[in-house]
């Protein structure tokens, strides 16, 4: 109560369709433990700072605190209606593989937009390019920023 919703788990396999095709791949958490602090979410895109625990060896900047565009929800463009609720976080940051099975940590500071249905993969991609726009600029301002140093991603 009060402060940013935390979330964490393992890094899970999506259906493998959309999101690295569109240039942002999405890192998806198993949302089945989350059932319950996602219950009460608005579906939608929001902002916040993630950090992917990384074995010795990985370059440094993977192990570092990236700023993270975070989409929870049915993905109404891609998905047939219904589907289940997946959380996805598309990191600001290049890395140079996957990282499939190891922990991620997101701590959520804002809202970006509801979910939306639209009307093709241009617009979705185009939409989603604005998001992390959004996202980037959000979190640099001071009231984010500091969110940064949270101690769940100590
Ligand atoms: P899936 O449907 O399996 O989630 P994606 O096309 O969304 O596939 O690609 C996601 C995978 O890409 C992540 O699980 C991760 O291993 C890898 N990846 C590489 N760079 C990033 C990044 N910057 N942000 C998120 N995931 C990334
Ligand atoms: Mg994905």
């Amino acid at each position: 109560p009060g402060g940013p919703l935390l979330l964490g788990g393992p890094v899970v396999t999506g259906f493998g369709r959309g999101s690295r095709q569109m240039g942002v791949p999405t890192a998806n958490i198993d949302p089945v433990p989350l059932q319950g602090v996602l219950a009460d979410m608005p579906l939608g895109v929001y902002f916040g700072w993630a950090r992917l625990d990384t074995p010795p060896g990985a370059p440094a900047s993977d192990a570092a605190v990236h700023k993270a565009a975070v989409n929870i929800g049915r993905r109404p463009t891609v998905d047939a209606a219904g589907a289940d609720i997946t959380i996805e976080a598309h990191l600001l940051h290049g890395f140079a593989g996957d990282f499939y099975g190891r922990r991620l940590r997101v701590v959520l500071c804002g809202y970006v937009r509801p979910e939306a249905r639209f009307g093709g993969l241009d617009e979705l991609v185009a939409r989603i390019r604005t998001d992390v726009g959004l996202t980037s600029a959000a979190l640099d301002t001071p009231t984010h920023a500091g969110l940064k140093t949270h101690e769940f991603l100590a």
